[in-house]
Order: C-alpha cells, then structure tokens, then sequence
C-alpha cells in the first residue's frame, strides 16, 4: 500500500479543520504526548465535568495524519462519560493494530475509521495513535483522582 493513499480526503480535511485544535477554558487535564519516530508533539486538553467529557481539544504540531487522527477523536468523544470514552479509545487502537476487523463494531468510530488501514503500515501507527493514547493517560489520571476523592 502506497502512503499517499492513506492521504484521503477525509484524512486532509480534519488535518486543516481547526475546531478541534484549540486550547479550552480550564482543563481538567492537559497531557503531552510525543512521537519521535515521525516528530509528531500533541498536547490534548480535556474538561471533565460530573464524570462526562464535555470539552476536549488539541494543540501541536505534526504531521498530517497524527493530526486528523487527534481531531477525529476530539470530535467522537466530546460529551461521552468517561468510560465510554475509555472503550472507544481501546476500540480505535485494537482497529489499529489490527485486532477488531469487522467494520461493523468499527462503525462507532465514526470519521475515525477511515484510519483502518493504517494498521498495514508500521511506520504510521504511532502517527495515528498518538492523540489516542495521549487521552488514554488523561482519562486515567482523572478516573484515579476521581476515586481518591
Ligand atoms: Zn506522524
């Protein structure tokens, strides 16, 4: 598979589309998270209010796959509870690494699953993970504050 193909329209147009990245009014919690192999820098903001994710957004810089791919994810689960931001972040990296196949359980994904065939190019997942797992530590950071109270 030829990199350019991954490029698509889609991929291009949440890479320019600025709603997502942005910085938000008081996070809860901002975490960076960094790519060395491609270079990609991604700070994700995230607002939690009563266990419901009702903000999240991105700042940084990278390239444009590590791009969309958080931008798609900020758009999926803004206004999810936190579990369920939760699933659906493992369920976009079991996509990525090629454990979930069945575009049927991939539908909730929404945008986000135009990032399948990543998973048949290596060079490319931390790209497309990045956003991802970066709101992964953020959620559980906050779930561990959360039960501490
Ligand atoms: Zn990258």
């Amino acid at each position: 598979m030829k990199l350019q193909q991954l490029y698509t329209d889609l991929i291009l147009e949440y890479n320019k589309d600025k709603t997502n990245k942005r910085n938000i009014e008081k996070p809860t919690i901002k975490e960076h998270g960094h790519n060395p192999s491609c270079g990609d820098d991604i700070d994700v903001e995230v607002k939690v209010e009563n266990g419901v994710v009702t903000d999240l957004a991105y700042t940084g810089s990278g390239c444009a796959i590590s791009q969309a791919s958080t931008a798609m994810m900020a758009e999926l689960l803004r206004d999810r509870d936190i579990k369920e931001a939760r699933r659906l972040c493992e369920l976009f990296l079991s996509m990525i690494r090629g454990d979930v196949t069945d575009d049927e359980k991939l539908e909730e994904l929404e945008a986000a699953t135009t990032l399948k065939d990543i998973s048949k190019m290596p060079v490319r997942v931390k790209c497309a993970t990045l956003g991802w797992h970066t709101l992964s530590i953020a959620l559980e950071k906050i779930m561990a504050q959360l039960q501490e109270k």
